[in-house]
């Protein structure tokens, strides 16, 4: 017995039973009591083999992560692996829930490894810039050959315990429910067998045959370059494994150690781990406690079937709750159901999904010309026209048709949500659920708190996002919520720096190379100019190039000619349109910038946003910011998103710039009081 581990014998195979709630991380306590029991159990000539195993919901989950970059204390996860590995008596890990990362590493210390179907496995450290450091990189290739781990390893996703299996991740499956049982059988099948004690540091049949062949790393890096762009962590992974091929184990484990470092001590690892934990911490809501009651949500009603009503309706469809799709024509419906259905069937050719998965959730769909048949919804989404008085008419409506007690979300993107509720007699019931589009894919969920919101609705939201596999952020009304309003500033400096001339395709490659996966003016063209740029009646960059029929990729291209394929190229009508404008606006024109001063000038404003936001309340944290943009725009998680970001830029320098663009250009720009305010004190936004 020990705090966290209990050791008994069974019928001669000793049970080393870890039990440290809730995921039974590799922690100190932990490594104390496998020390002791693996010590036991080597010592008692009784037992001739060793079962490791967990009480609770899982395996050994994961490392404990808190611990990392704090003193060691003994002992130290080498000491036990040595007792683990180097033991005289063959021990088998008996695996249930999810063993990732040290978890997972801990059953490759052991000489076999058996799972029930349900448990997953694998090695995510890659996810936090990182790669995993107790030996997975060396034990793995050796298992299960190089290929393979390259694959486990630099996608870092968990392995479902049958694939798994074909992988050679694991030796067998037990019955669910009866792992213990399973195990038992294991090792006396192993004893029984006579089966030589083989210990996965000493293989080499399956790492052996690729020896001074590079091969497989030259494939692997070609076939992933785009997804790696930027990222430290998949280059030092797949060196580590590339060591294990290559290298004696123990030059391997150093090698292992070496590019651990390295990883430990960089931003990009610091920016991952820190976001790891921002997206966690997003869904808590300081004056909602985690035990606040919710209200059910079993039936959904979705008003609207157009871009982002149909893309609503499949997230809950895809958790299988039945959905009233509500139109104003049964062509429009019709219509948004065939893109339901599109969707995917797209899905069933690219292997996602059977065809039969297909029927299942289109069946859950219930199709309806008018309001009324709302009035069963636990939940109503509202995702009509952008327009403020169409949305009070609805919300007016739906007020009078559905329960009391049931839900209503705006998914508008602009609007206040405030306003709307007005339109409402129970406005505690109104909020926004800001989806992205395509809202099927994007995993950010604003929710929006109206002044009036209920507690109780606005934990029903938080936990909805859960069940839709959303991130939510919790932000107040405000225009442009935080995702859109906080990268505002980046679109309209980019118009700004392109008016100077700096071109369209230097501002883009700056911001590309920086992370973002397409620059502001690939995008514009992507979205359409047409979409923004009828706004305004007076005269605009944007109205220009519609009136010279450029509407940008759909149409006569805008920033950038395009060929047929889609292909982009610098274009001069494009570079007179913004020269006559910048006449017209008598912008004075300066020297192209640098790479460097397009990322500031572009990014510094959007860091300045963040400050807003917080200062007016609309984001209760600067991570929530991160979050959102890191979702929302693809901002490069590597840099932990622009507070972050900020943070290791400096928020002197940002001021400093920022004063200069503001003596410039004006006041838009000066930094938000909060903003100087860190940076006078020395303090950060996230640190
Ligand atoms: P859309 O034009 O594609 O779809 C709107 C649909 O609403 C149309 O099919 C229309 O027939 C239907 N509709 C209009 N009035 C109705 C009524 N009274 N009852 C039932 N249906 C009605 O627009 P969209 O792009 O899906 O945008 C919808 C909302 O989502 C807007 O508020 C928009 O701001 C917001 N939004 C859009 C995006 C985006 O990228 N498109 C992203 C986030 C939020």
């Amino acid at each position: 017995m020990n705090a966290v581990g209990t050791f008994t014998v069974e019928d001669g195979i000793g049970l080393i039973t870890i039990d440290s709630p809730p995921v039974n991380a590799l922690s100190h306590r932990v490594r104390v009591a496998l020390d002791a029991g693996f010590r036991k159990f080597s010592a008692d000539p009784a037992v001739k083999g060793i079962v490791l195993i967990c009480a609770g919901r899982t395996f050994i989950a994961g490392a404990d992560i808190t611990e990392l970059g704090k003193p060691i204390l003994e002992p130290t996860l080498r000491e036990v692996v040595d007792l683990i590995e180097q033991g005289k008596k063959p021990v088998v890990a008996a695996i249930h829930g999810t063993a990732l990362g040290g978890g997972y590493e801990m059953a490759l210390i052991c000489h076999y490894r058996v799972a029930v179907p349900s448990a997953q496995m694998g090695l995510p450290e890659v996810k936090l810039g990182l790669l995993p450091g107790g030996g997975g990189t060396q034990r793995l290739p050796r298992l299960v050959g190089p290929e393979i781990a390259l694959e486990v390893v630099i996608k870092g996703d968990p392995v479902p315990a049958p694939e798994a299996l074909r992988l050679g991740m694991i030796d067998a499956l037990t019955e669910e429910g009866n792992l213990k049982e399973g195990a038992l059988a294991f090792i006396r099948q192993v004893l029984a067998d006579g089966r030589p004690l083989q210990r996965i540091r000493d293989r080499t049949d399956k790492t052996g045959p690729h020896k001074g062949d590079s091969s497989v790393f030259d494939a692997f890096r070609r076939k992933n370059a785009h997804a790696m762009r930027g990222f430290l962590a998949p280059e030092n992974n797949i060196k580590a494994i590339e060591a294990a091929v290559e290298l004696p184990f123990d030059a391997g484990i150093a090698r292992e150690h070496e590019l651990f470092q390295e990883l430990l001590e960089s931003t990009q690892s610091a920016a991952q781990r820190y976001y790891f934990f921002a997206e966690r911490e997003a869904s808590k809501v300081s004056d909602v406690p985690a035990d606040t009651p919710v209200r059910p949500v079993e039936s959904v009603g979705v008003l609207g079937a157009g871009t982002m009503g149909g893309g609503i309706a499949m997230n809950f469809l895809n958790a299988g709750l039945p959905v009233t799709l509500a139109e104003t024509t049964q062509e429009n419906l019709d219509r948004g159901v065939a893109t339901i259905r599109r969707n995917y069937e797209a899905s069933v050719k690219r292997g996602k999904l059977t065809q039969a998965q297909v029927e299942e959730r289109m069946a859950l769909i219930n199709g309806v010309v008018g309001m009324e048949a709302l009035q069963g919804a636990d939940l109503v989404i509202e995702a009509v026209f952008e327009q403020m008085a169409l949305k009070k008419e609805v919300f007016g409506k739906l007020d009078a048709i559905v329960r009391p007690d049931a839900i209503l979300a705006s998914n508008t993107s602009f609007l206040s949500i405030d306003e709307i509720a007005q339109a409402t007699r129970h406005p505690e019931r109104v909020l926004g659920l800001h989806f992205f589009s395509p809202a099927n894919v994007m995993r950010l969920l604003e929710v929006v708190r109206g002044a009036a919101t209920d507690k109780q609705v606005v934990a029903t939201a938080m936990k909805l996002a859960k069940t839709l596999r959303k991130v939510p952020v919790l932000s107040r009304v405000g225009p442009g919520f935080i995702a859109n309003r906080v990268m505002g500033p980046r679109n309209r400096q980019a118009e700004a720096v392109v008016l100077e001339g700096t071109s369209p395709e230097h501002i883009d490659e700056a911001l590309y190379d920086f992370g973002f996966s397409m620059g502001p003016f690939r995008m514009f063209d992507l979205i359409g100019l047409d979409v923004t740029g009828r706004d305004s009646t007076e005269r605009t960059l944007r109205s220009d190039f519609l009136s010279h029929g450029r509407l940008g990729q759909k149409q006569n291209g805008g920033f950038y000619d395009y060929d047929a394929d889609r292909n982009a190229t610098p274009s001069p009508e494009a570079a007179a349109i913004i020269a006559a404008y910048a006449e017209y606006r008598n912008v004075p024109a300066r020297a192209p910038r640098s790479p460097e001063e397009i990322v500031a000038d572009l990014l510094y404003p959007v860091v300045n946003e963040g400050a807003k936001l917080l200062e007016e309340g609309i984001a209760s944290r600067a991570s929530d910011i991160d979050v959102a943009c890191i979702l929302g725009y693809a901002w490069p998680v590597y840099t932990g998103g622009p507070m972050f970001w900020g943070d290791t830029i400096g928020l002197g320098k940002i001021v400093q710039r920022l004063d200069e663009l503001a003596a410039l250009h004006g006041s838009a720009f000066a930094p938000a009081a909060l903003l100087r305010e860190k940076a006078a004190a020395g303090a950060s936004f996230t640190r």
